[in-house]
């Protein structure tokens, strides 16, 4: 029996807020594509609105062969009420689809803040579907889709899980199977040692031991890993698809 399983990575600088740098997207993409393309895996990467115009090559390369959704459109939170929330998203929306020549239909939240009255939002804008509630968060528990037409798919693991010592023993050992499908996320920063990156944005030693998740293992580690994960959920027989193609 094949399993459906998503692989999806959110785009954005380095680490939003801290190091708007853009290794990950430079250096750390490269890598994750020669993976997918490897292996033969059509991914769902979620952009962050404002990199359109700075890097309008690599977004057209990734939707040639991948789907492009949407990650916001500048990395600030949604999870407001907001009447603007809706105008946001369709402009974020119209941006990528310029870019791309293609339908944009997904949209991850921004640090994975959502509240339930984004749904509405995100329909009024015109997607189809979300895929920022975390299966782990309690508080994402409570979201409601409401009456809305959104289809809801849930993140299965958090990210740095895959990067901590006995990572990928625990996604073996805990993937979920079948419905809703296993979608996991990671982002293109970490394929880069992001110890410099961190550093060159004056994060001392001591914040960097605060955030061990910010950095562990990332780079040659992460893609090793990476890519050991991937093999091991195609040899269980999971079959990978875009997001969209769920919906
Ligand atoms: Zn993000």
């Amino acid at each position: 029996m094949t399993v459906r399983a998503a692989i999806t990575f959110d785009v954005e600088s380095d680490c939003p807020g801290i190091a708007d740098s853009y290794l990950g997207i430079k250096k750390g993409l490269p890598r994750i594509l020669k993976i997918l393309d490897e292996m033969k895996i059509q991914a769902t990467f979620f952009v962050v609105g404002s990199l359109a115009h700075a890097f309008p090559k690599v977004i057209q390369t990734l939707s040639s062969r991948h789907e492009v959704a949407s990650h916001g459109l500048t990395h600030s939170t949604l999870d407001g009420q907001s009447p603007d929330h809706a105008s946001e998203l369709r402009r974020v929306k119209r941006l990528l689809e310029e870019v791309t020549g293609q339908t944009v239909e997904g949209f991850r939240a921004p640090r994975l803040r959502i509240s339930s009255a984004l749904f509405p939002s995100l329909v009024a804008a015109g997607y189809r579907y979300d895929s920022s509630q975390a299966m782990w968060l309690p508080r994402h528990r409570r979201l409601q889709l409401g009456q809305t037409s959104i289809v809801e798919f849930p993140l299965s693991i958090p990210n740095v899980f895959l990067r901590f010592p006995g990572g990928l023993r625990l996604y073996k050992t805990f993937f979920p199977r079948g419905n809703p499908p296993l979608t996991l996320f990671f982002h293109p920063s970490e394929a880069v040692s992001m110890v410099h990156p961190l550093r060159a944005a004056g994060i001392q030693a001591e914040g960097l031991l605060m955030r061990p998740d910010r950095w562990v293992n990332t780079g040659v580690p992460f893609v090793n890993r990476l890519r050991k994960l991937l093999r091991f959920l195609r040899r269980r027989r999971f079959s990978f698809a875009p997001l969209r193609d769920f919906t």
